[in-house]
């Protein structure tokens, strides 16, 4: 405790529980993980400190850290993400460093209760949960939990914690170890893991707090920051501009998730909401910019929309809030459902069409039935992988051919075929269950599925339906949203790349020449970005983009800003010139804690957990040929369904000369060896990591 009073933001300590012999511990954040911040930089240290490069994702000697940063559960907006890391089970062929990152109020109820973050390590010889309240730690027994889904999870634990508890749980997915499982908080808010804490018998983590953040900086100059931050603020993703033509706006983009508008109404409040203009400078309304039912489901959400929700201190709310009451009498589900991207259509991502067609009433019927099976069952997507995967398997004969016709038959594919919300109570239990080879399966995650039934990775990396990159996992924006910007940034994760930085400038929705002259002010020239489709040849200030990216991803991750909103580097305000600000990261970090960083001394914090989860990886593969055995593109980058070239209007297709530059370019930029893809030596020092470079030199997986 010695040395936390001179800062604020941190709870102060880092909580470890060791589940084979019951030891609970604590550790002083500052003290042990102030140069990682917190979150994914907290989880990569103790990955690397203390995790053998040969342990599997299910061993005991694994270990699973839900870490918060130093902004968790203030007042700073879009603080609500925990970041989970662990070795990832659907990493194949080998598990190799991941995080999630879990929205909700767990990392503020964490904070509150006097804990940075969880390590969690060993193995319980039987089901249990973890129950913290107020710095007292508890592991009680599971056995009357197992087997239970996560809304009843949730209700139990809640009944013995408190109303107030945040409860994080797994279903039946991650108890059976089913590699595309879910940790959910607060019942809908989910982050990947689930078979981790599954394989240590730990079903649930309880946490109450009363306590609060103390805030280093002076009350005033605090409050100024968070309006300040509140001003720059977008829609969901940071997009800057509304979707259809509102009095106040000079732009406009139908392809903004800025949807409010006059006549657009929450049409299931009690009494309807309208959303209005939502001009930019009425900070009270942001919550109504967004809505993500309506986004993702068509414009038929808006009349079932009852309101946005989301995480801690976040004016966005993305996490949209439906009232379907047909699906109670229909499928016996309740009527509220709730969610944001991906997970609001896991349900309608299965089926080919409805019957009413892809925007029908059946659509938003299978988004519910999907959302409640998947939140309860605590099921995983993998980014929409899931859904493709089975889609391809379905039309090519392949479960057929895989499974034998009596497996095959036990499903009514008549259902799918027609598309019955129904048939995922057939589906999706028994993926949570790993009942039958199909199911099994598919629960494995893309890799290890197609290792198991002998399909080449080829074969999905060159079908650009797909979506498949590497590793198991797919593109998350990639050269669809920022060229060979997003294609850089999905050659470095072990998982999908969960990097919105890019995306987030890119599609912000302002015109091309705003954007450049903003990108001018950013990586110094106009030419680090393009239009979307309309790309042109690799220079190094894309190269700067990209890193600029990946660090601001990860300082994210680290500090509690959600990445799905920042980096705040275009804003809504016309007065500004759109112009956002690069240096608000610095600014809240600095206020919260009272260790006074500079944008570019942050940066570099930011760089060095990226190199640890760089050195992560290098270990874990064995291997330093990082630019050729993990830094890989697959082939449907490289093509188009149009027969046109690269760099023609139209095309997203990249160029491979160009492409093999691009990676060049980067690593110079980020101070790695150009052929190996690995940190030199140099960088490896001046980032402070010398350790981390001589254990990696004993084994020659250095430049
Ligand atoms: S933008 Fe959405 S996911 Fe991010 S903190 Fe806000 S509510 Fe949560």
């Amino acid at each position: 405790m010695g040395k936390m009073p001179q800062y604020g933001g941190w709870a102060g300590k880092v909580l470890r529980v060791d589940l084979s012999t019951g030891r609970i511990t604590t550790e002083d954040t500052v003290e042990k993980y102030k140069d990682y911040i917190g979150g994914t930089g907290l989880g990569y240290k103790v990955l690397w400190d203390e995790v053998a490069p040969e342990t599997r994702a299910f061993d005991p000697e694994n270990k699973i850290v839900f870490a918060t940063g130093p902004l968790a559960g203030t007042s700073a907006p879009c603080n609500g993400r925990t970041a989970i890391t662990t070795l990832w089970p659907t990493c194949w062929p080998k598990h190799l460093v991941g995080s999630g990152h879990m929205g909700g109020h767990f990392a503020a109820e964490l904070k509150y209760a006097g804990f940075d973050g969880v390590i969690v390590e060993g193995r319980a010889d039987h089901p249990v949960w973890l129950a913290i309240a107020d710095g007292k730690v508890e592991i009680r027994d599971a056995r009357r939990l197992w087997g239970q889904g996560i809304r009843r999870t949730t209700l139990e634990i809640s009944r013995q914690m408190g109303p107030e508890a945040v409860v994080a749980a797994i279903g039946q997915a991650g108890e059976n170890m089913v590699p595309m499982s879910v940790i959910i908080n607060s019942v809908s808010h989910s982050g990947a893991g689930g078979a981790v804490m599954g394989s240590k018998n730990l079903k649930a983590i309880g946490v109450r707090g009363t306590g609060s953040i103390r805030i280093a900086g002076n009350r005033e100059e605090w409050e100024k920051a968070v309006r300040y931050h509140l001003s720059l603020i977008g829609a969901n993703n940071q997009i800057v501009v509304p979707s259809s033509p509102q009095p106040w706006a000079e732009h406009y983009n139908p392809g903004s998730r800025w949807v409010a508008s006059r006549g657009r109404t929450w049409g299931a409040a009690n009494p309807p909401i309208e959303t209005g203009s939502c001009e930019p400078q009425n900070l009270n309304r942001i919550a109504y910019r967004t809505n993500n039912a309506a986004f993702f489901l068509g414009e038929q959400a808006w009349r079932y929309t009852v309101r946005g929700n989301g995480c801690t201190g976040c004016p966005i709310r993305c996490h949209t809030m439906i009232k379907v009451p047909t699906v109670a009498s229909k499928y016996g589900i309740p009527e509220i459902g709730q969610s944001t991207c991906v997970r609001m259509i896991f349900g309608k991502w299965f089926f080919k069409s409805f019957p009413d067609g892809p925007l029908g009433e059946t659509s938003i019927e299978a988004a519910m039935v999907g959302m409640h099976l998947a939140d309860d069952l605590g099921l995983w997507d993998n980014y929409g992988q899931l859904q493709r995967d089975f889609q391809k398997c379905y039309s090519e004969g392949i479960f057929q051919s895989k499974v034998g016709e009596k497996e095959f038959r036990r499903y009514s594919w008549d259902k799918f075929e027609k598309g019955d919300p129904a048939f995922l109570f057939e589906l999706l239990p028994r993926i949570a269950g790993k009942d039958g080879e199909l199911a099994s399966a598919l629960g494995l995650g893309t890799g290890f599925m197609l290792e198991g039934w002998g399909i080449s990775e080829e074969a999905w990396k060159s079908d650009r339906t797909l979506q498949y990159w590497k590793l198991g996992h797919p593109k998350h924006h990639s050269n669809e949203d920022a060229g060979q910007c997003g294609v850089i940034i999905n050659t470095q994760y072990n998982r999908d790349a969960q990097c919105h930085s890019h995306t987030n400038f890119t599609r912000n929705g302002l015109p091309l020449e705003i954007q450049k002259r903003l990108a001018a002010d950013l990586w110094g020239s106009d030419a680090a970005v393009d239009a979307a489709g309309d790309f042109t040849p690799m220079n190094v200030y894309k190269a700067k983009m990209a890193k600029w990216a990946l660090l601001r991803k990860e300082l994210h991750d680290s500090i509690s800003l959600c990445n799905w909103m920042g980096p705040w580097s275009s804003s809504p305000l016309k007065e500004r010139g759109y112009k956002g600000d690069d240096t608000l990261e610095s600014l809240l970090y600095s206020l919260v804690t009272g260790d006074r960083k500079s944008p570019r001394e942050l940066d570099e914090v930011a760089e060095r957990i990226f190199v640890l989860h760089r050195a992560l990886t290098i270990r874990g593969m064995g291997t330093r040929e990082m630019r050729a055995k993990h830094d890989t593109i697959p082939d449907w980058v490289y093509g188009d369904d149009k027969d046109r070239i690269p760099f023609t209007k139209g095309t997203i297709q990249m160029d491979k000369d160009d492409i093999r530059k691009a990676m060049q370019m980067f690593y110079e930029e980020a101070g790695w060896d150009k052929e190996t893809g690995v940190p030199t030596g140099a960088t490896y020092r001046r980032l402070g990591l010398s350790d981390v470079e001589e254990k990696l030199a004993k084994k020659r997986l250095t430049a």
